[in-house]
Formats: C-alpha cells, structure tokens, sequence
C-alpha cells in the first residue's frame, strides 16, 4: 500500500476527476482534445505543446471518470458510500468544482424528473442521494424525519432558494429578507432566516430543487451566455430514531451538503471587468480558501481558515473531523480549455 493511501484514510478527503465527452458541435467542428483519461490507472494526461515540444503532464486521482462515464456509475463508485456514511449519522460535503461549462451541475443536478418513479439515466448525485436516503430508511422501517434547505452564495451574499415566491411584489422586491450567518455559543455557525422544510417524500424534494434550480441566479459574460457565479448549497439534514431505551429517545443525525461551486475560470479571460471585479473577486475569495481549508484538513493543519469565508463558515460543521468531503473536479477535453483544465487539475492535486 502506498503512503498517499493511507494519507486520505485519514484525512477523509477523496478527489475525483471527471472530464466531459466534446460536445455535438465541438465533434462537427473537430476540436482537438488534448486529455485522456485512463481509469484503472486512476490518470489524467494533458498534451501540451511548449516551443513545439509535445509535453505530457501526468495527474492520479482517486478516482478518474473519463468522458464515457455514466452518471450512475459514478454515483455507485463514489458517492453512495458517502451517502451511507450521513446515514450512520456523520456529516459529508460533495464539491463540484471545475471551469463553467465543464459539467458541475450536469454533475450534481443533471436530469432530476422523474420518469414515473425512476430517476433518468441523466440524474445526477442530488437526486440519486435523495432516492438512497429514502430507499434505505424505507428499507429499514425507519423511524426518521428529515430536512433540507437549498442555498446561494453570491458575492458574499446568502439567497435563499427554496423560500416562497411572492409574486405579488416586483422583482426587485423579493428575496430581500436578509440571510445572516450567526454563531452560538461553542462556535458552530447557522444560517438565519433560512427557509427550512421538511420533506416527507422523494416526489416533494425533486418538486422544492427543481424550484431552487430554476431560481439560481447567472451573468451573462463574454465566454459564456450563463455562466455561473454563484455557489449552490443543498443540504439535508437526517434524523433517525434508535431504539428507545427506558426514557431515553436517541436519535441520530447526519448532514449531507452538496456543493455545486461557481466557475473556477480567471475572471479576465472572460472579458468582465469593473463592476464584476469585485464580484469575482468574493468568487474566487471563497473557492481560494476552501482550497486552503482542505489543505490545512489534509495537512493536518492546526490552524484551518473556516472563518476567511462565508462557504466555509457554512460548511463548517461538514469539513474535518469524522465528515467525509468528496471533491469531483470536472474538465473539458478540448484544447480550447488547456489553460483552465490545467489550473483545475493543479487545484484539485493540491487538495489531496
Ligand atoms: P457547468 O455547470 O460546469 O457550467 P454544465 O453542467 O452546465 O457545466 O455542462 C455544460 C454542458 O455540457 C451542458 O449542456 C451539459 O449537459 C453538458 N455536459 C456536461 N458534462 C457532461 C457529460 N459528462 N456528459 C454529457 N454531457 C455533459
Ligand atoms: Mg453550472
């Protein structure tokens, strides 16, 4: 067994390398692909060319799906065993992370409805959790109640996605009532004024993210029609009834968060300045210290920056510790991308 092995046992964090197939109009118009992905060697290589030298650049994983990856597959591969983990009652993170237009929410959201029951061959890891949790609580004749709440962090600000549209008012005028981060006593961060519900079928989650999916806020920009600025969290929150001894009532509790990320490309690249500056500015503040936490969590760090920002604030209680954090980094094959894919697969190196 190799010492990097042992290293993620312990530390509890997987990085997985996900890389799109070329899209139908990248084929027509023969984009060179510059990655190839070799899953049983867990590799990622990138073909660079530098002063007409071809230069190979070699990164492992974890885990690496290539283009022909099925959703499921990785859902069984990778995420299920975490999704058993919030089961027994601890807390777990998944992280999409990657340039726009790279597959984070084909990744995580994918196609959600439901095709009389079953999830399509499309869904992607939130809906397909939502279905383990309750196919296994089912399963057991659990006694549990569970709720989620759906999240945007965007320029530093809160929305919150599931709360109820009033249409009554201008656009302007909704989603004002303000969202603070708050702290108790023994430093455990929430979030107040955050609609939480509490779900008691799979058919009601898919209804509340398909409502918050639709509500999730995008720019346009030069590179891309919607590119995504913000951070997207859903959560849910699990409380199972154990067996009730005498007068005690224990019951257990798990959180999964599941984290679709803004875009990680370079903002200048993208042709937005000025007012965007700052915007961006806060995008990249987060992203730069999560890397930062999960390096000080890899590195065994006694010193982890949660507080440096509001993505990690919120996830604090999911980050280190007995959690499991599951980070799916997703690249483009197409030469056009080099750049950005390079400086993902740097970014997610570092957080093993
Ligand atoms: P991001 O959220 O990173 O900006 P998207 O998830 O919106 O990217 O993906 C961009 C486009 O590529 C979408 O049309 C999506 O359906 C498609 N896509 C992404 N990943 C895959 C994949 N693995 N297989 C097929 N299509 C994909
Ligand atoms: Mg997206």
């Amino acid at each position: 067994k190799n010492h990097r092995h042992e290293k993620d046992s312990e530390t509890n964090v997987q990085v997985l390398l996900r890389c799109r197939p070329l899209s139908d109009d990248e084929q027509k118009s023969n984009v060179p692909k510059v990655v190839t992905c070799n899953e049983n060697k867990r590799e990622v290589t990138v073909m660079q060319t530098l002063a007409n030298k071809q230069i190979d650049r070699v990164f492992t994983f974890d885990k690496v799906f290539g283009p022909k990856a099925q959703q499921r597959s990785i859902y069984d591969q990778a995420i299920a065993p975490i999704v058993n983990e919030v089961l027994d009652g601890f807390n777990c993170t998944v992280f999409a992370y990657g340039q726009t237009g790279t597959g984070k929410t084909y990744t995580m959201e994918g196609g959600m409805r439901t095709k009389g029951g079953d999830l399509p061959a499309e869904a992607g890891v939130i809906p397909r959790a939502v279905r383990q949790i309750f196919d296994v609580l089912e399963a057991q004749n659990a006694d549990y109640s569970m709720k989620v709440t759906f999240l945007e962090l965007y320029n530093e600000e809160i929305t919150d996605l599931l709360s109820p549209d009033d249409n009554s008012k201008p656009m302007e005028e909704k989603q004002k009532k303000p969202i603070n981060l708050m702290e108790d006593g023994k430093g455990c961060v929430f979030v107040r004024g955050l609609e939480e519900e509490s779900v008691y079928s799979v058919n009601e989650i898919y209804t509340l993210l398909e409502r918050g999916a639709s509500k999730r806020r995008t720019a346009e920009t030069l590179l891309n029609k919607r590119s995504s600025r913000s951070h997207s969290v859903f959560t849910i929150t699990v409380y199972v009834k154990e067996t009730v001894i005498g007068d005690e009532e224990l019951i257990k509790c798990g959180k999964l968060n599941l984290v679709d990320l803004a875009g990680s490309e370079n903002i200048l690249r993208s042709g937005a300045r000025e007012g965007r500056a700052r915007e961006a500015g806060e995008i990249n503040k987060s992203l730069l210290t999560l890397g930062r936490v999960i390096n000080a969590l890899v590195e065994h760090s006694p010193h982890v920056p949660y507080r440096d920002s509001k993505l990690t604030r919120i996830l604090r209680d999911s980050l280190g510790g007995k959690t499991k954090t599951c980070i799916i980094a997703t690249i483009s094959p197409s030469t056009y991308c080099l750049e950005e894919t390079l400086s993902t697969l740097d970014y997610a190196s570092r957080a093993k």
